[in-house]
């Protein structure tokens, strides 16, 4: 029998979003007890403990439904930034504001501007709105906001700039944004997507808070998922102008935080000690993955993130599934149209070691020949 139903055209243009492959589904696979997952660009330490102990005493909270304000977060979160209440959106992740944010801004036939090798979601959210995504080049590996600029049509609407980007780990200097927004046209809304904020050095930081409390058409997209160590709770936020924050609203879902995640944020914005924690390995693996990948001849992008794209000299899937057998989970990058590269978040040391002592292992196996007829 034909099954009919119905179908937006739309979709058939749409890969979804292809996500790093849990533990638990290698263990099982492969038959293995140990597995490290370099994925996700997760914190090898895992969650900020303080987070973890707020959480503990508030479990038996979650049959109420959550407070659809987030008040509590909202209230610290423009205490440490120096902006209003009214500045600070929630999300089920920063990943649901760009979500949000394509269905706020953007109707059919809108122009969205970003990059090629950008953050995928940028694309997926564009496409489900009936957007039109506009890919801008790349400058070695690098957001090119010049290029960006000249894709500017009457018809755009939105322009996402990861900073630092995934998969590359590359960003944009301040003197380049500021040159990129203070030319902007006031038709189009900028959302700097700042995940891996944290990871930087102070000298690295984007300044763009500047830009909001100007009440510029300007968002920032900050997350607990990587530093802070929150992933599986799905919490982000969003830094904006109020006239934007209004627009947002309107789309949100009124519970899109839940309880739990609303306690752990703020916990986990107290926990400096964590935080200094992560930054510090963060900083002691970027040193050894760039020794080793310098010793074995690799070729790679400069990161400033918890994560390095890798370029092999074949197609890296056979690498990627080599690693996989021996119990080592990478990002293959079929997804962004670079198949001879992974992406490699940094671990503790002891598991960088082992990624690197299986990388060896995968490396040294034969190249296939194809077979003769
Ligand atoms: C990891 C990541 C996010 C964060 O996603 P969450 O939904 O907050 O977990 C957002 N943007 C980029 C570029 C990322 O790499």
């Amino acid at each position: 029998m034909k099954v009919t139903y119905p179908r937006r055209r739309i979709l058939e243009s749409i890969q979804p979003y292809e996500p790093g492959r849990p533990i638990s589904e290698v263990q099982r696979e492969h038959g293995l007890e140990r597995v490290i997952k370099l994925a996700s660009n997760e914190n090898p330490l895992g969650p900020a403990p303080l987070a973890v102990q707020a959480i503990q005493r508030e479990i038996s909270q979650i049959y109420r439904y959550p407070d659809a304000s987030g008040f509590h977060l909202r209230q610290k979160l423009a205490a440490r930034f120096g902006l209003d209440m009214s500045n600070i959106m929630l999300g089920n992740g920063s990943v649901e504001i760009i979500d949000i944010l394509c269905v706020a801004f953007l109707d059919p036939a809108d122009e969205m501007v970003t990059s090629e090798r950008a953050f995928s979601k940028y694309v997926i959210a564009t496409r489900w709105m009936g957007g039109v995504p506009v890919l801008a080049p790349m400058k070695n590996w690098t957001f090119d906001l010049n290029a960006i600029f000249e894709r500017i049509t009457n018809q755009t609407r939105l322009i996402f700039i990861a900073n630092p980007n995934n998969p590359t780990g590359t960003r944009v200097s301040n003197e380049e944004i500021h040159r990129f927004v203070s030319r902007l046209p006031h038709h189009v809304v900028v959302v700097f997507d700042e995940a891996y904020f944290d990871y930087l050095e102070p000298e690295e930081r984007p300044d763009t808070l500047r830009y909001v409390r100007e009440g510029r058409n300007v968002v920032i997209l900050h997350t607990f998922s990587k530093a802070y160590g929150l992933a599986g709770l799905r919490i982000g936020y969003a830094l904006a102008p109020v006239h934007l924050v209004h627009e947002m609203n309107i789309v949100r879902e009124a519970f899109n935080m839940n309880h739990l995640a609303q306690i752990a944020a703020p916990a986990a914005l107290d926990d400096e000690e964590f935080l200094q924690r992560s930054r510090e390995l963060n900083r002691q693996s970027k040193q050894m993955f760039l020794d080793e990948l310098n010793r074995l001849g690799l070729d790679y992008v400069p990161t400033c993130a918890n994560f390095v794209l890798i370029h092999f000299d074949r197609p890296a899937a056979k690498i990627f599934q080599a690693l996989l057998r021996r119990g080592v989970i990478t990002r293959p990058m079929r997804g962004y149209h670079l198949p001879n590269s992974l992406r490699v978040t940094f671990g503790t040391l002891e598991e960088n070691e082992v990624f690197f002592r299986t990388l060896e292992a995968a490396l040294a196996q034969p190249v296939e020949m194809p077979s003769a007829p």
